[in-house]
């Protein structure tokens, strides 16, 4: 299993870490298989959360006797609350099977509201940064949706690592938070690799509509190829490790041979995923920042429907999930609050009458 350096923390990680969050359903008896697995295989990197039901125990009951030997990474969502986070704190620890874990990672800080107040008073950083002076944590990491609040994160200095959703088709991290990532040495985890029919897409709420398979295997393959060529896309980048979401031994298993196996993706690899590439512009980057339209349209929600249905040529699931929304773009009143709050300096209104062109199987928005 190759490793990397993860950024500052000095840590040497594996490239294919293991997630905790598809532990949740396993036994106690089958996760701890597959965590032995991993670690035969050469995983070293292990994710957790205090939210993820039993997993930090199942965790801590697989990996006691070589705890010198992996990381773990487990996560507090008692952001602002102190107290809750020290005792949340100290139950990771016990459950864990360890007086220190190696990061904890500060759980969904998706807006930059969320983050300054994060960063002010009150907040379970001073908890966290009194737990690291005691020695029950080495490092603190911070892990949300939105790779321009992450990347807004880094540059303050607290953080030593981050926890990113990155794959072949949501890789806004590349324009901003991978490059400043690098200069400032903070390490990189990137999470939901296998974006897709399998796993959350972009949205809690369109996971609840199930893509049509065809089109998205089309784009990330099938079986060991998509596994070769998630992992592969997200691999090519300064990133330092893939947190995988894993629930069979057979999953650990192919994702641990790509990280053994991968020497860089081949020109033809790299076509096939269009590496390199954005969506070209103008193009929304899912930050939500235009929020909220007097009318009640998701904005963010539409238009990323239309990036999928112009750029990958997602068509027939994205036009599904656009005839359920119950506000479509013919409710615009135009009234352009939207337009001023685009850090991309965006043409909303436009993009969105173009968007319910194509995605609108009724007429077209005069
Ligand atoms: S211009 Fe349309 S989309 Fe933008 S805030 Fe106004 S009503 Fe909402
Ligand atoms: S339209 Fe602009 S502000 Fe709104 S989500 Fe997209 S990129 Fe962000």
């Amino acid at each position: 299993m190759q490793k990397r350096r993860l950024g500052r923390t000095n840590l040497k990680v594996s490239v294919i870490g293991f997630g905790g969050e598809w532990v949740i359903p396993s036994s106690v008896e089958y996760a701890c298989k597959m965590y032995k697995r991993a670690l035969d295989l050469g995983i070293t990197y292990f994710d957790a959360a205090r939210v993820y039901g039993n997993v930090e125990e199942k965790l801590g009951m697989a990996l006691e006797d070589v705890r010198d030997k992996v990381v773990i990474a487990t996560k507090t969502h008692h952001l602002f609350d102190p107290d809750a986070a020290r005792v949340g704190l100290k139950q990771s620890l016990r459950k864990l099977r360890t007086d220190k874990v190696d990061i904890v990672i500060c759980q969904h800080i998706d807006h930059e509201k969320t983050l300054d107040q994060f960063m002010g008073e009150n907040s379970a950083l001073s908890v966290l940064k009194e737990a690291r002076a005691q020695g029950k944590l080495d490092f603190i990491g911070l892990s949300g949706h939105k790779p321009r609040v992450l990347a807004k994160a880094i540059q303050t200095g607290e953080f030593d690592m981050i926890l990113a959703p990155f794959n072949i088709i949501n890789r806004e991290a590349t324009e901003e938070l991978l490059p400043i990532a690098k200069k400032l040495d903070i390490g990189v985890a990137a999470m939901k690799a296998f974006g897709g029919p399998d796993q959350r897409f972009v949205q809690c709420e369109l996971a609840k509509i199930v893509p049509e398979k065809a089109e998205f295997n089309r784009i990330l393959g099938e079986g060991t190829v998509r596994t070769k060529r998630a992992l592969g896309y997200v691999l090519e980048h300064d990133v330092h490790t893939v947190v995988c979401g894993l629930s069979h031994i057979e999953d650990v298993e192919s994702a641990a041979h790509v990280g053994e196996t991968f020497t860089g993706l081949t020109q033809k690899e790299k076509a096939e995923v269009r590496f390199g590439e954005l969506p070209p512009s103008p193009f929304c980057r899912d930050c939500g920042l235009c929020q909220r339209c007097p009318e009640g349209l998701k904005v963010p929600l539409i238009l990323t429907l239309d990036k999928y249905f112009t750029y990958y040529g997602i068509t027939d699931w994205t036009k599904e999930v656009y005839e359920r929304q119950a506000v479509k773009v013919d409710s615009c009143s135009e009234c352009a609050q939207c337009e001023p709050k685009c850090p991309y300096n965006l043409p909303i209104m436009k993009m969105l009458k173009h968007a319910h062109e194509r995605l609108s199987k009724q007429k077209p928005v005069k």
